[in-house]
Protein backbone atom coordinates (compact mmCIF):
# COMPACT_ATOMS: atom_id res chain seq x y z
CA UNK A 1 0.00 0.00 0.00
CA UNK A 2 1.16 3.41 -1.32
CA UNK A 3 -1.12 5.63 1.22
CA UNK A 4 -2.88 4.07 4.66
CA UNK A 5 -6.59 4.47 4.41
CA UNK A 6 -7.64 6.75 7.31
CA UNK A 7 -10.66 8.87 8.27
CA UNK A 8 -10.28 11.99 9.66
CA UNK A 9 -12.67 13.82 12.51
CA UNK A 10 -12.43 17.16 11.76
CA UNK A 11 -15.72 18.15 13.34
CA UNK A 12 -15.84 21.64 14.50
CA UNK A 13 -11.96 21.86 13.87
CA UNK A 14 -10.44 24.81 12.43
CA UNK A 15 -9.08 24.19 8.29
CA UNK A 16 -7.91 26.38 5.87
CA UNK A 17 -7.99 26.51 2.68
CA UNK A 18 -5.47 28.56 0.63
CA UNK A 19 -7.03 29.54 -2.81
CA UNK A 20 -9.84 31.39 -3.93
CA UNK A 21 -11.20 30.36 -6.98
CA UNK A 22 -13.45 27.13 -8.14
CA UNK A 23 -11.33 24.10 -7.11
CA UNK A 24 -10.78 25.57 -3.39
CA UNK A 25 -14.70 26.13 -3.31
CA UNK A 26 -14.91 22.30 -4.30
CA UNK A 27 -12.32 21.36 -1.17
CA UNK A 28 -14.15 24.10 1.01
CA UNK A 29 -17.68 22.37 0.50
CA UNK A 30 -15.91 18.65 1.05
CA UNK A 31 -14.67 19.88 4.30
CA UNK A 32 -17.49 21.54 5.40
CA UNK A 33 -19.74 18.59 4.56
CA UNK A 34 -17.38 16.70 7.72
CA UNK A 35 -18.76 19.45 10.03
CA UNK A 36 -14.91 21.51 9.92
CA UNK A 37 -14.75 25.37 10.92
CA UNK A 38 -13.03 26.28 6.99
CA UNK A 39 -11.15 29.05 6.72
CA UNK A 40 -10.17 30.93 3.49
CA UNK A 41 -7.01 32.75 2.43
CA UNK A 42 -6.33 34.59 -0.96
CA UNK A 43 -6.20 38.33 -2.10
CA UNK A 44 -9.66 37.12 -4.21
CA UNK A 45 -12.15 34.93 -2.78
CA UNK A 46 -15.18 34.11 -4.93
CA UNK A 47 -18.18 35.20 -3.38
CA UNK A 48 -19.84 31.82 -2.72
CA UNK A 49 -16.76 30.51 -1.43
CA UNK A 50 -16.89 33.11 1.00
CA UNK A 51 -20.12 32.55 2.53
CA UNK A 52 -19.63 29.05 3.26
CA UNK A 53 -16.54 29.81 5.30
CA UNK A 54 -18.55 32.44 6.70
CA UNK A 55 -21.62 29.66 7.63
CA UNK A 56 -19.08 27.03 8.62
CA UNK A 57 -17.74 29.61 11.11
CA UNK A 58 -14.64 30.16 9.47
CA UNK A 59 -13.06 33.25 8.46
CA UNK A 60 -12.12 34.98 5.19
CA UNK A 61 -9.01 36.47 4.80
CA UNK A 62 -8.19 39.00 1.97
CA UNK A 63 -4.35 38.37 1.68
CA UNK A 64 -1.51 36.70 0.19
CA UNK A 65 -0.66 32.96 2.45
CA UNK A 66 1.74 33.59 5.06
CA UNK A 67 2.89 30.86 7.20
CA UNK A 68 1.27 32.47 10.56
CA UNK A 69 -2.10 31.40 9.11
CA UNK A 70 -1.16 27.81 10.19
CA UNK A 71 -1.71 29.07 13.52
CA UNK A 72 -4.41 26.81 15.07
CA UNK A 73 -5.37 25.00 11.77
CA UNK A 74 -5.89 21.22 11.97
CA UNK A 75 -5.96 20.56 7.75
CA UNK A 76 -4.68 22.51 5.42
CA UNK A 77 -5.50 22.08 1.55
CA UNK A 78 -3.77 24.51 -1.07
CA UNK A 79 -5.46 25.29 -4.28
CA UNK A 80 -3.96 27.79 -5.81
CA UNK A 81 -2.77 27.67 -9.08
CA UNK A 82 0.77 29.00 -8.35
CA UNK A 83 3.48 26.61 -7.78
CA UNK A 84 5.83 28.35 -5.25
CA UNK A 85 2.78 29.36 -3.47
CA UNK A 86 1.47 25.83 -3.40
CA UNK A 87 5.30 24.57 -2.32
CA UNK A 88 5.42 26.84 0.40
CA UNK A 89 2.10 25.72 2.17
CA UNK A 90 3.56 22.17 1.70
CA UNK A 91 7.05 22.86 3.41
CA UNK A 92 5.36 25.04 6.24
CA UNK A 93 2.60 22.28 7.07
CA UNK A 94 5.22 19.21 6.54
CA UNK A 95 7.57 21.46 8.86
CA UNK A 96 4.75 21.74 11.86
CA UNK A 97 3.48 18.59 11.59
CA UNK A 98 -0.17 19.70 9.93
CA UNK A 99 -1.37 17.65 7.44
CA UNK A 100 -1.36 19.27 3.73
CA UNK A 101 -2.96 18.32 0.99
CA UNK A 102 -1.89 20.11 -2.33
CA UNK A 103 -4.17 19.34 -5.29
CA UNK A 104 -3.33 17.70 -8.07
CA UNK A 105 0.21 17.62 -6.81
CA UNK A 106 1.09 14.06 -4.54
CA UNK A 107 4.25 14.74 -4.24
CA UNK A 108 3.97 17.92 -1.55
CA UNK A 109 1.01 16.45 -0.17
CA UNK A 110 0.96 14.61 3.57
CA UNK A 111 -2.40 13.00 2.76
CA UNK A 112 -4.16 12.48 -0.40
CA UNK A 113 -7.65 12.77 -0.77
CA UNK A 114 -9.86 9.59 -2.16
CA UNK A 115 -12.94 9.05 -4.50
CA UNK A 116 -15.55 8.53 -2.72
CA UNK A 117 -19.16 7.41 -2.71
CA UNK A 118 -21.12 9.37 0.28
CA UNK A 119 -23.73 6.86 1.94
CA UNK A 120 -23.87 9.03 4.99
CA UNK A 121 -23.37 7.52 7.79
CA UNK A 122 -21.64 4.83 5.17
CA UNK A 123 -18.55 6.43 3.45
CA UNK A 124 -17.18 4.52 0.83
CA UNK A 125 -13.13 5.95 -0.32
CA UNK A 126 -11.51 4.72 -3.36
CA UNK A 127 -7.68 5.52 -4.12
CA UNK A 128 -5.42 4.35 -6.67
CA UNK A 129 -2.85 6.38 -4.67
CA UNK A 130 -2.72 8.85 -7.53
CA UNK A 131 -1.65 6.25 -9.95
CA UNK A 132 -4.92 5.98 -11.98
CA UNK A 133 -7.64 8.32 -11.81
CA UNK A 134 -9.55 6.99 -14.62
CA UNK A 135 -9.31 3.64 -13.23
CA UNK A 136 -10.25 5.28 -9.45
CA UNK A 137 -13.26 6.64 -10.80
CA UNK A 138 -14.46 3.52 -13.13
CA UNK A 139 -14.85 1.79 -9.74
CA UNK A 140 -16.30 4.12 -7.75
CA UNK A 141 -18.94 3.93 -10.45
CA UNK A 142 -19.35 0.39 -9.81
CA UNK A 143 -19.76 1.05 -6.33
CA UNK A 144 -21.98 3.19 -7.25
CA UNK A 145 -24.29 1.09 -9.08
CA UNK A 146 -23.73 -1.47 -6.21
CA UNK A 147 -24.33 0.12 -3.07
CA UNK A 148 -28.43 1.47 -3.02
CA UNK A 149 -28.76 4.68 -2.11
CA UNK A 150 -30.68 3.79 0.82
CA UNK A 151 -27.78 1.88 2.50
CA UNK A 152 -27.54 4.84 4.49
CA UNK A 153 -30.92 5.21 5.86
CA UNK A 154 -30.15 1.57 6.90
CA UNK A 155 -26.70 2.94 8.63
CA UNK A 156 -28.62 5.42 10.03
CA UNK A 157 -31.70 2.94 11.77
CA UNK A 158 -28.07 0.66 12.82
CA UNK A 159 -26.86 3.90 14.54
CA UNK A 160 -30.32 4.77 16.11
CA UNK A 161 -30.74 1.00 18.20
CA UNK A 162 -26.93 0.48 18.69
CA UNK A 163 -27.34 0.93 22.62
CA UNK A 164 -30.74 -0.96 22.74
CA UNK A 165 -28.90 -3.45 20.87
CA UNK A 166 -25.97 -3.82 23.18
CA UNK A 167 -27.94 -4.34 26.49
CA UNK A 168 -30.47 -6.64 25.02
CA UNK A 169 -27.63 -9.02 23.25
CA UNK A 170 -24.53 -8.81 25.91
CA UNK A 171 -22.71 -11.79 24.23
CA UNK A 172 -20.38 -10.28 21.36
CA UNK A 173 -20.92 -13.06 18.79
CA UNK A 174 -24.64 -13.23 19.39
CA UNK A 175 -24.90 -9.21 19.08
CA UNK A 176 -22.67 -9.64 15.69
CA UNK A 177 -25.40 -12.18 14.66
CA UNK A 178 -28.11 -10.41 15.37
CA UNK A 179 -26.95 -7.47 12.77
CA UNK A 180 -26.19 -10.05 10.34
CA UNK A 181 -29.82 -11.28 10.65
CA UNK A 182 -30.40 -7.78 10.63
CA UNK A 183 -28.73 -5.94 8.16
CA UNK A 184 -29.03 -9.10 5.48
CA UNK A 185 -32.69 -9.96 6.20
CA UNK A 186 -36.11 -8.82 6.04
CA UNK A 187 -35.21 -5.45 7.62
CA UNK A 188 -32.81 -4.66 5.62
CA UNK A 189 -35.01 -5.49 2.44
CA UNK A 190 -37.62 -2.98 3.67
CA UNK A 191 -35.52 -0.41 4.31
CA UNK A 192 -34.54 -0.79 0.70
CA UNK A 193 -38.15 -0.54 -0.03
CA UNK A 194 -38.78 2.41 1.45
CA UNK A 195 -41.12 0.76 3.97
CA UNK A 196 -38.91 2.65 6.98
CA UNK A 197 -41.77 2.52 9.35
CA UNK A 198 -42.38 -0.91 9.03
CA UNK A 199 -38.59 -1.88 8.91
CA UNK A 200 -38.14 -0.24 12.44
CA UNK A 201 -40.91 -1.74 14.06
CA UNK A 202 -39.41 -5.47 12.79
CA UNK A 203 -36.31 -3.82 14.35
CA UNK A 204 -37.91 -3.36 17.95
CA UNK A 205 -40.09 -6.43 17.52
CA UNK A 206 -36.24 -8.68 17.00
CA UNK A 207 -35.17 -6.64 19.81
CA UNK A 208 -37.46 -7.58 21.94
CA UNK A 209 -37.46 -11.39 21.29
CA UNK A 210 -34.21 -11.76 21.07
CA UNK A 211 -34.85 -13.26 18.26
CA UNK A 212 -31.15 -14.50 16.85
CA UNK A 213 -30.47 -17.88 15.03
CA UNK A 214 -27.18 -19.79 17.11
CA UNK A 215 -26.57 -22.72 14.97
CA UNK A 216 -23.49 -23.63 13.95
CA UNK A 217 -23.06 -24.72 9.43
CA UNK A 218 -20.04 -25.42 7.62
CA UNK A 219 -19.39 -24.06 4.32
CA UNK A 220 -17.39 -25.69 1.79
CA UNK A 221 -15.99 -23.47 -0.84
CA UNK A 222 -14.03 -23.76 -3.54
CA UNK A 223 -11.90 -20.90 -3.94
CA UNK A 224 -11.07 -21.55 -7.99
CA UNK A 225 -7.15 -21.85 -9.12
CA UNK A 226 -6.09 -18.57 -7.86
CA UNK A 227 -7.71 -15.49 -9.46
CA UNK A 228 -9.35 -13.92 -6.77
CA UNK A 229 -11.91 -12.48 -9.74
CA UNK A 230 -12.55 -16.27 -10.61
CA UNK A 231 -14.49 -16.78 -7.18
CA UNK A 232 -18.36 -17.00 -7.06
CA UNK A 233 -20.64 -14.38 -5.89
CA UNK A 234 -21.86 -17.48 -3.76
CA UNK A 235 -18.07 -17.77 -2.37
CA UNK A 236 -17.35 -14.33 -1.74
CA UNK A 237 -20.65 -13.81 0.07
CA UNK A 238 -20.01 -17.14 2.62
CA UNK A 239 -16.40 -16.03 2.75
CA UNK A 240 -17.51 -13.07 4.60
CA UNK A 241 -20.05 -14.30 6.76
CA UNK A 242 -17.60 -17.10 8.63
CA UNK A 243 -16.38 -16.63 11.41
CA UNK A 244 -13.68 -19.72 11.50
CA UNK A 245 -11.94 -20.28 8.17
CA UNK A 246 -9.97 -23.84 7.89
CA UNK A 247 -7.80 -22.95 4.85
CA UNK A 248 -4.77 -24.96 2.89
CA UNK A 249 -1.88 -24.03 0.57
CA UNK A 250 -3.46 -23.89 -2.47
CA UNK A 251 -5.68 -20.73 -1.89
CA UNK A 252 -3.82 -17.74 -3.02
CA UNK A 253 -3.13 -14.78 -0.71
CA UNK A 254 -5.05 -12.58 -2.55
CA UNK A 255 -8.19 -14.79 -2.24
CA UNK A 256 -7.79 -14.53 1.90
CA UNK A 257 -7.06 -11.02 1.57
CA UNK A 258 -10.91 -11.03 1.00
CA UNK A 259 -12.44 -12.80 4.12
CA UNK A 260 -14.11 -11.07 6.96
CA UNK A 261 -10.92 -9.17 8.79
CA UNK A 262 -12.16 -10.68 12.53
CA UNK A 263 -12.57 -14.34 10.91
CA UNK A 264 -10.48 -16.81 13.19
CA UNK A 265 -7.84 -18.74 10.83
CA UNK A 266 -6.92 -21.73 10.84
CA UNK A 267 -4.15 -23.53 8.77
CA UNK A 268 -4.33 -26.83 7.70
CA UNK A 269 -2.54 -27.05 4.76
CA UNK A 270 -1.21 -29.55 2.77
CA UNK A 271 2.06 -30.00 0.91
CA UNK A 272 3.65 -33.30 0.25
CA UNK A 273 5.85 -34.66 2.75
CA UNK A 274 5.05 -31.98 5.20
CA UNK A 275 3.36 -33.15 8.55
CA UNK A 276 0.13 -30.91 8.30
CA UNK A 277 -3.08 -31.23 9.88
CA UNK A 278 -4.38 -35.21 9.47
CA UNK A 279 -7.82 -35.36 7.32
CA UNK A 280 -9.50 -37.11 10.27
CA UNK A 281 -8.84 -34.40 12.15
CA UNK A 282 -9.80 -31.80 9.70
CA UNK A 283 -13.24 -33.21 9.68
CA UNK A 284 -13.31 -33.18 13.58
CA UNK A 285 -12.64 -29.81 13.60
CA UNK A 286 -15.18 -28.58 11.30
CA UNK A 287 -17.21 -30.80 13.38
CA UNK A 288 -16.41 -29.22 16.78
CA UNK A 289 -16.61 -25.23 15.71
CA UNK A 290 -20.27 -25.84 13.89
CA UNK A 291 -20.94 -27.55 17.75
CA UNK A 292 -19.84 -24.27 19.25
CA UNK A 293 -22.18 -22.55 17.32
CA UNK A 294 -19.98 -21.10 14.57
CA UNK A 295 -20.35 -20.59 10.64
CA UNK A 296 -17.16 -22.64 9.34
CA UNK A 297 -15.72 -22.08 6.32
CA UNK A 298 -13.73 -25.17 4.74
CA UNK A 299 -11.62 -22.74 1.86
CA UNK A 300 -10.66 -25.64 -0.83
CA UNK A 301 -8.14 -24.98 -3.65
CA UNK A 302 -10.27 -25.12 -7.53
CA UNK A 303 -13.37 -26.86 -6.32
CA UNK A 304 -14.05 -28.79 -3.31
CA UNK A 305 -15.37 -32.12 -4.97
CA UNK A 306 -12.20 -32.81 -7.43
CA UNK A 307 -9.09 -34.19 -5.78
CA UNK A 308 -10.15 -32.09 -2.83
CA UNK A 309 -11.31 -34.56 -0.49
CA UNK A 310 -14.65 -32.77 -0.06
CA UNK A 311 -16.79 -35.90 0.09
CA UNK A 312 -14.56 -36.98 3.16
CA UNK A 313 -15.30 -33.76 5.07
CA UNK A 314 -18.88 -33.45 4.54
CA UNK A 315 -19.41 -37.02 5.33
CA UNK A 316 -19.03 -36.54 9.23
CA UNK A 317 -21.22 -33.80 9.21
CA UNK A 318 -23.95 -35.30 7.17
CA UNK A 319 -23.68 -38.20 9.96
CA UNK A 320 -23.77 -35.75 12.46
CA UNK A 321 -26.68 -33.67 11.52
CA UNK A 322 -24.54 -30.47 11.31
CA UNK A 323 -26.30 -28.50 8.20
CA UNK A 324 -23.68 -27.52 5.49
CA UNK A 325 -23.50 -26.24 2.00
CA UNK A 326 -21.59 -26.99 -0.87
CA UNK A 327 -20.15 -24.43 -3.34
CA UNK A 328 -18.41 -25.61 -6.26
CA UNK A 329 -15.35 -23.88 -7.84
CA UNK A 330 -13.51 -23.08 -11.20
CA UNK A 331 -11.13 -26.13 -11.30
CA UNK A 332 -7.46 -26.57 -12.04
CA UNK A 333 -8.10 -27.96 -15.38
CA UNK A 334 -10.61 -25.52 -16.31
CA UNK A 335 -9.19 -22.51 -14.98
CA UNK A 336 -5.64 -23.29 -16.37
CA UNK A 337 -6.32 -24.25 -19.61
CA UNK A 338 -9.05 -21.28 -20.22
CA UNK A 339 -5.94 -19.17 -19.40
CA UNK A 340 -3.46 -21.03 -21.46
CA UNK A 341 -5.53 -20.46 -24.27
CA UNK A 342 -6.23 -24.93 -24.64
CA UNK A 343 -10.03 -25.23 -25.11
CA UNK A 344 -9.98 -28.75 -23.58
CA UNK A 345 -12.34 -30.26 -25.74
CA UNK A 346 -11.95 -28.44 -29.60
CA UNK A 347 -13.83 -30.61 -31.66
CA UNK A 348 -10.92 -31.22 -34.10
CA UNK A 349 -9.18 -32.91 -31.49
CA UNK A 350 -11.19 -34.03 -28.85
CA UNK A 351 -14.45 -35.79 -27.81
CA UNK A 352 -13.35 -36.04 -23.96
CA UNK A 353 -11.29 -34.98 -20.98
CA UNK A 354 -10.01 -36.76 -17.96
CA UNK A 355 -8.66 -35.65 -14.78
CA UNK A 356 -6.58 -38.12 -13.70
CA UNK A 357 -4.63 -37.74 -10.36
CA UNK A 358 -0.60 -37.83 -11.20
CA UNK A 359 -0.03 -38.88 -7.46
CA UNK A 360 2.61 -41.24 -7.26
CA UNK A 361 2.65 -43.61 -4.84
CA UNK A 362 5.49 -45.52 -3.64
CA UNK A 363 7.35 -44.40 -6.66
CA UNK A 364 4.95 -45.86 -9.03
CA UNK A 365 1.75 -45.38 -10.71
CA UNK A 366 -0.89 -47.88 -11.37
CA UNK A 367 -2.99 -46.84 -14.33
CA UNK A 368 -4.84 -48.68 -17.23
CA UNK A 369 -2.48 -46.79 -19.44
CA UNK A 370 -4.17 -48.69 -22.65
CA UNK A 371 -7.19 -46.25 -21.76
CA UNK A 372 -5.63 -43.05 -21.73
CA UNK A 373 -3.86 -43.87 -25.58
CA UNK A 374 -7.26 -43.88 -27.45
CA UNK A 375 -7.06 -40.98 -30.11
CA UNK A 376 -9.72 -37.99 -29.59
CA UNK A 377 -9.32 -37.08 -26.05
CA UNK A 378 -7.55 -34.90 -23.83
CA UNK A 379 -5.81 -36.00 -20.58
CA UNK A 380 -5.29 -33.76 -17.56
CA UNK A 381 -3.46 -35.00 -15.05
CA UNK A 382 -3.50 -32.53 -11.55
CA UNK A 383 -0.52 -33.50 -9.11
CA UNK A 384 1.68 -34.79 -12.22
CA UNK A 385 4.60 -32.86 -11.72
CA UNK A 386 6.50 -35.59 -9.63
CA UNK A 387 5.49 -38.24 -12.34
CA UNK A 388 5.91 -36.58 -15.26
CA UNK A 389 8.48 -38.27 -16.77
CA UNK A 390 6.87 -41.30 -15.95
CA UNK A 391 3.29 -40.55 -17.32
CA UNK A 392 5.07 -38.85 -20.75
CA UNK A 393 7.41 -42.41 -21.21
CA UNK A 394 4.51 -44.82 -19.89
CA UNK A 395 2.16 -43.45 -22.49
CA UNK A 396 4.51 -43.74 -25.01
CA UNK A 397 5.15 -47.18 -24.47
CA UNK A 398 1.43 -48.12 -24.28
CA UNK A 399 1.55 -46.65 -27.96
CA UNK A 400 0.53 -43.11 -28.00
CA UNK A 401 2.29 -41.06 -30.15
CA UNK A 402 6.20 -39.21 -29.06
CA UNK A 403 4.92 -36.00 -30.58
CA UNK A 404 1.40 -35.64 -28.97
CA UNK A 405 1.55 -31.89 -28.06
CA UNK A 406 1.85 -31.97 -24.13
CA UNK A 407 1.66 -28.80 -21.73
CA UNK A 408 2.73 -28.13 -18.16
CA UNK A 409 0.46 -25.07 -16.78
CA UNK A 410 2.70 -23.76 -13.42
CA UNK A 411 0.72 -21.26 -11.32
CA UNK A 412 -2.45 -21.37 -13.17
CA UNK A 413 -4.45 -18.21 -13.43
CA UNK A 414 -2.07 -16.36 -10.99
CA UNK A 415 -0.04 -13.51 -12.37
CA UNK A 416 2.74 -15.54 -12.94
CA UNK A 417 1.32 -17.90 -14.66
CA UNK A 418 3.92 -19.88 -17.02
CA UNK A 419 2.94 -22.75 -19.79
CA UNK A 420 5.25 -24.66 -20.99
CA UNK A 421 5.07 -26.39 -24.57
CA UNK A 422 6.16 -29.66 -26.05
CA UNK A 423 5.47 -33.16 -26.62
CA UNK A 424 5.62 -36.85 -24.95
CA UNK A 425 9.08 -37.31 -25.76
CA UNK A 426 10.12 -33.34 -25.04
CA UNK A 427 8.03 -31.92 -22.12
CA UNK A 428 9.98 -33.58 -19.35
CA UNK A 429 13.49 -32.28 -20.64
CA UNK A 430 12.01 -28.84 -21.36
CA UNK A 431 10.43 -28.62 -18.11
CA UNK A 432 13.68 -29.58 -15.92
CA UNK A 433 15.37 -26.87 -17.24
CA UNK A 434 12.86 -24.49 -16.30
CA UNK A 435 12.87 -24.52 -12.55
CA UNK A 436 9.33 -25.08 -12.33
CA UNK A 437 7.13 -24.76 -8.80
CA UNK A 438 4.03 -26.47 -7.68
CA UNK A 439 1.29 -26.07 -8.55
CA UNK A 440 1.43 -27.39 -11.96
CA UNK A 441 -1.19 -29.27 -14.20
CA UNK A 442 -0.16 -31.22 -17.26
CA UNK A 443 -2.60 -31.62 -20.16
CA UNK A 444 -1.96 -33.95 -22.85
CA UNK A 445 -3.66 -34.00 -26.17
CA UNK A 446 -4.33 -32.28 -29.85
CA UNK A 447 -5.94 -29.02 -27.88
CA UNK A 448 -2.54 -28.64 -26.71
CA UNK A 449 -1.24 -27.34 -30.74
CA UNK A 450 -4.14 -24.36 -30.23
CA UNK A 451 -2.33 -22.52 -27.49
CA UNK A 452 0.54 -20.94 -29.77
CA UNK A 453 -2.61 -19.04 -31.10
CA UNK A 454 -4.95 -18.67 -28.80
CA UNK A 455 -2.65 -18.05 -25.70
CA UNK A 456 -4.12 -14.67 -24.47
CA UNK A 457 -2.94 -14.56 -20.88
CA UNK A 458 0.38 -13.35 -18.94
CA UNK A 459 3.69 -12.89 -20.69
N1 LIG B 1 -9.49 -29.33 -5.87
C1 LIG B 1 -8.46 -28.80 -6.70
C2 LIG B 1 -7.37 -29.79 -6.96
C3 LIG B 1 -6.61 -30.21 -5.74
S1 LIG B 1 -5.31 -31.31 -6.10
C4 LIG B 1 -9.07 -28.33 -8.02
O1 LIG B 1 -10.25 -28.58 -8.30
O2 LIG B 1 -8.37 -27.65 -8.78
C5 LIG B 1 -3.95 -30.21 -6.28
C6 LIG B 1 -3.50 -30.12 -7.70
O3 LIG B 1 -4.31 -29.23 -8.43
C7 LIG B 1 -2.12 -29.56 -7.88
O4 LIG B 1 -1.12 -30.55 -7.65
C8 LIG B 1 -2.15 -29.12 -9.31
O5 LIG B 1 -1.99 -30.20 -10.18
C9 LIG B 1 -3.56 -28.62 -9.47
N2 LIG B 1 -3.66 -27.16 -9.33
C10 LIG B 1 -4.39 -26.47 -8.45
N3 LIG B 1 -4.26 -25.16 -8.66
C11 LIG B 1 -3.45 -24.99 -9.71
C12 LIG B 1 -2.94 -23.86 -10.41
N4 LIG B 1 -3.26 -22.61 -10.06
N5 LIG B 1 -2.10 -24.07 -11.46
C13 LIG B 1 -1.78 -25.33 -11.83
N6 LIG B 1 -2.24 -26.41 -11.19
C14 LIG B 1 -3.06 -26.26 -10.15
Amino acid sequence: MKYLPIFFQIRGRHCLVVGGGEVASRKARLLIRAGAVVNIVAPDIDGELRDLALKSGGRELRSTYAANFLEGMSLVVAATDENTINAAVSRDCMDRNIPVNVVDNPSLCSFIMPAIVDRSPMVIAVSSGGDSPVLTRHIKTLIEKAVPKAFGKLAELAARYRDAVKKSFVDIDLRRRFWESTLDGPVAEKVLAGRDDEAEQLLQKKITEGAVEREGEVYLVGAGPGDPELLTLKALRLMQRAEVVLYDRLVSPPILDLLRKDAHMVYVGKRRAEHSVEQENINQMLLNYAREGKRVLRLKGGDPFIFGRGGEEIDLLAKEGIAFQVVPGITAASGCASYAGIPLTHRDYSQSVRFITGHVKNGVLDFRWREFVEDSQTLVFYMGLTGLAQICSKLIEHGKAATTPAALIEHGTCPDQRVIVGDLLSLPKLVEQKNVRAPTLLVIGGVVSLHQTLKWFGN
